[in-house]
């Protein structure tokens, strides 16, 4: 579904927008901003600018569908934009790639400076599931506990998740304060109450459910990626101490669910088709998915190529005006199972999602040392201090430090586009309480 919005020679009169490294007018993704003095709006980046589609949806200049999918689009929340399909959303993309373009009729009354608008989540997320479908990742922690068995029997069969915490997720910018929790060190025999000493950051893909299903109708593989309205960047803060002592036997709990990252823009899978790819082949002895988790065209297609990076700035580097150093850099095709297995493997038990639900699809890490999508792995669990270019080491965060998820898809032939950034401070824990 490649068409004229993709064309790498389009330009646009927004001239910030041409060469962006994210939002160039290939791009056009949806977010929800607040300009100075006014209520909450969808808009779309443009450059270093954003449409304001409160103010599209008044100017006249839209008929018919686009016109019906800006009003859904204007709305302080995405949900119902979300939820309309893919009909909806390609005719407001036609309709915003022809107003944007170069030759167009210039009209700056319909933006903003991207920076002088406050930015909120896109959509009301009414729940999270966090999978575990990077198998680098899933491998990687695994040896950690097992040297000889990193994964376990089910995880080539069953895409892997739990329910996370939609309450405590938040747009990039906002800080993350460093958790309390139930700690047990080694060689005591009982936990203490404290701050986090092994706070880390999880470099995952975020998933936005579009149209819902009724409870008790699963979603078909073949139906799957209908149901999948975008993308972001998601950082699953993870305490890791927390973590450790209180998974058994439920899960994630305390550890997870203190705050969430997401980037704030949903790129959509119309801006993200020349970035679709085959899913990576299955290792040799590897089990054929079950029939309900396989279609064809979903495994020629149903994955993504984009290229992911986690950097991290210190307060030290901050005051020298160091650029932020890149922990990692890997690729979203290190993710076992695509996002239509998961959409289909979640509701196959007939649960149902609604519109603006997220899912996270797990730490991405490669298979090699510089595409690590975690401080546990890059650390080798603690044991292996991190070398900054200021001379500080880490093995975990420090309060003050700040991590920064990227996404970029790059091919030959078209625009390349990004995610924008997904970014977050850590601050200082709350005293303890006695
Ligand atoms: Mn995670």
């Amino acid at each position: 579904m490649i068409d004229g919005t993709h064309a790498p020679t389009l330009k646009s009169w927004v001239a910030s927008a041409n060469g962006h490294p994210d939002f160039p007018i290939q791009n056009l993704p949806f977010g929800v901003i607040q300009p100075r003095g006014e209520t909450r709006r969808g808009a779309v980046a443009i450059g270093d600018s954003v449409v304001d589609l409160a103010r599209l949806r008044d100017s006249g200049l839209l008929s018919g569908t686009a016109q019906a999918a800006c009003s859904l689009a204007a709305q302080p929340t995405l949900n119902d934009f979300l939820g309309a399909g893919a009909t909806i959303r390609r005719a407001l993309r036609v309709a915003l790639s022809a107003l944007l373009a170069e030759g167009a009729p210039l009209r700056p009354g319909l933006l903003h400076e991207a920076a002088a608008c406050r930015r909120h989540l896109p959509a009301r997320v009414g729940d999270y599931t966090d999978f575990y479908a990077g198998i680098n990742h899933a491998a990687n922690v695994g040896r950690l506990f097992r040297p000889d068995n990193p994964l376990m029997p089910n995880y080539k069969w069953i895409p892997i998740a739990y329910h996370g915490r939609a309450s405590s997720i938040r747009i990039s910018g906002e800080p993350v304060r460093r958790p309390l929790g139930q700690i047990m060190a080694s060689g005591v025999d009982s936990p203490a109450f404290g701050p986090c000493q092994r706070l880390d950051y999880e470099l995952e893909m975020g998933i936005w459910i579009g149209a819902g299903n009724e409870l008790g109708e699963p979603v078909r593989i073949g139906a799957a990626a209908d149901h999948i309205a975008g993308y972001c960047l998601l950082n699953d803060w993870s305490a890791r101490d927390i973590q450790a002592w209180e998974y058994q036997p439920l899960g994630p709990f305390l550890g997870k669910n203190f705050q969430t990252t997401i980037s704030g823009w949903i790129v959509t899978p119309e801006a993200l088709a020349p970035f679709r790819t085959g899913q990576a082949s299955r290792a040799a002895g590897d089990p054929q998915p079950l029939p309900y988790l396989y279609d064809e065209t979903d495994r020629k297609s149903g994955a993504l190529a984009l290229e992911l990076e986690a950097l991290l700035t210190t307060v030290e580097m901050r005051a020298k005006n160091i650029p932020a150093h890149r922990l990692s850099i890997g690729s979203s095709r290190d993710i076992y199972w695509t996002p239509a297995q998961m959409v289909a493997h979640h509701t196959a038990n007939g649960c149902n999602l609604n519109p603006g639900d997220l899912f996270g699809t797990g730490t991405i890490s490669s298979r090699t040392r510089d595409g690590l999508g975690s401080l546990l792995e890059i650390s080798n669990g603690g044991k292996e201090p991190l070398k900054l270019p200021t001379g500080e080491t880490r093995t975990f965060l420090f309060d003050g430090d700040e991590i920064i998820l990227r996404a970029h898809g790059r091919r030959e032939g078209f625009a390349s586009i990004g995610f924008g950034d997904c970014r977050a401070v850590l601050t200082p824990a709350l005293e303890s309480p006695v």
